[in-house]
């Protein structure tokens, strides 16, 4: 199968574009030639830019359904809607079928893999990992933990939950397409022997951790009255801030906590567009860049009400313009929702249009003369981004959209 059109590639943290030929073998990127664009393609032509599939580093599966609940803080927001909504994956037929759609949505949007939270019910993030597997996503997907206060919603007994998550690890285990991953929610809904129970299953299984950092002043104030620890302090005491551990947010952190995130190669998953929503604080892109931080992107849906990747970039930037720091460019963000989201969650092999690389990619056709613009291409393409552009799909080298 030949691609052709304006190949966007990848370089020491930015993309670019460049006209040239994809030859797909066996669901990877065979050979690729550079230079000019095939006159007869199977796919693209003279119009299209062809990229890497987007890549979400945080993201809740159930959560599509509760889009847009605006006007509260985090706290509240949990209880009055997010509770609410998960508690319906009781259910794990109307999760398979919820998870469907929002691999549809995700894929429409051009984001061909991701890391999502499911819910704290086993057999429906069984689910999930099943139908992500059906669908052909690259995918880390995790039961949601939660057993503390005993008499909150959605919490379930720690044995149960730890045992629940090794299962799932041996259906799934990392190094799959589709894994799964130890979820622990957030500090305040885990008892601290379900953390060091999580990071136990980290160091025998290698599997992502995922969990969520300082994402609100309140929430940051409750973390500290329960265990005399900053936020990261008590992830670290259980064993949880490890090379590869992705927290999402990480907006209320001191020099310390981010010192700490740069040394153990955690990562931070940059949530602009939820941030914005609960009005939860700016993430300082610049501080966290300084001290080495790694930082991926997230649409974070639900509180994030951006589904496609390159709307979130955009909103990236804005966050950085908003708070008077220096920001990424146009190119940095198509950097960051592709190769650097990939390699965030473990993928070298995807992420990038590179010979051997999986053919995970997005056929965009966006308007006549893009290229001929008076600013740069890329910048026109992301600040002005209609998911209508894009023509088609593909997962493995098999068109998907
Ligand atoms: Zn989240």
């Amino acid at each position: 199968l030949i691609f052709s059109g304006h190949l966007l590639l990848a370089d020491s943290g930015r993309c670019f574009v460049e006209p040239g030929v994809l030859r797909i073998e066996e669901g990877r990127i065979a050979e690729i030639q550079l230079g000019e664009i095939a006159t007869r393609p199977d796919v693209g032509g003279n119009l299209c830019l062809i990229a890497p599939g987007f890549v979400d580093t945080h993201l809740h599966l159930p959560q599509f359904d509760c889009i847009g609940s605006h006007g509260s803080p985090l706290l509240d927001w949990l209880d009055a809607v997010v509770l609410p909504t998960e508690s319906r994956w009781v259910d794990s037929t109307l999760a398979q079928a919820k998870t469907e759609r929002a691999i549809h949505r995700m894929l429409r949007s051009g984001t061909t893999g991701f890391a999502a939270y499911a819910t704290v019910h086993h057999h429906s993030a069984v689910a999930a990992l099943e139908l992500a597997q059906q669908r052909g996503v690259r995918a880390w997907i995790g039961q949601t933990l939660m057993d503390v206060p005993k008499d909150a919603p959605l919490r379930m007994e720690t044995n149960r939950l730890l045992d629940e998550t090794h299962r799932s690890l041996e259906l799934f285990p990392s190094g799959g397409r589709v894994a799964a991953a130890i979820t622990p929610r957030y500090a305040l809904g885990c008892s601290e022997q379900l953390m060091k129970g999580c990071a136990k299953l980290a160091q025998e299984t290698n599997a992502l951790v995922q969990t969520h950092l300082a994402e609100n002043v309140d929430e940051c104030a409750a973390v500290f009255e329960r265990f005399g620890k900053e936020y990261l302090e008590v992830y670290d005491s259980m064993g949880l801030v490890r090379s590869g551990t992705i927290f999402g947010h990480g907006i209320h952190l001191g020099e310390a906590a981010m010192m700490r995130l740069a040394e153990s190669s955690s990562i931070v998953a940059h949530c602009p567009t939820a941030n914005d929503f609960l009005n939860s604080g700016i993430m300082r892109r610049e501080a966290l860049t300084r001290a080495q931080v790694q930082i991926s992107l997230g649409s974070d849906i639900g509180a994030g009400y951006e589904v496609s990747m390159v709307r979130v970039a955009r909103a990236m930037i804005q966050a950085a313009v908003r708070l008077g720091t220096s920001f990424p460019d146009a190119s940095e963000a198509f950097f960051a929702i592709t190769s650097g989201n990939a390699q965030s969650l473990g993928w070298n092999d995807s992420g990038q249009l590179l010979e051997g690389a999986i053919a995970d990619l997005v056929v965009i056709q966006p308007f006549e003369n893009w290229l001929a613009t008076t600013v740069d291409p890329l910048s026109q393409l992301l600040f002005s981004w209609n998911d209508c552009w894009i023509r088609s799909v593909w997962l493995r080298g098999r068109r998907v959209v």
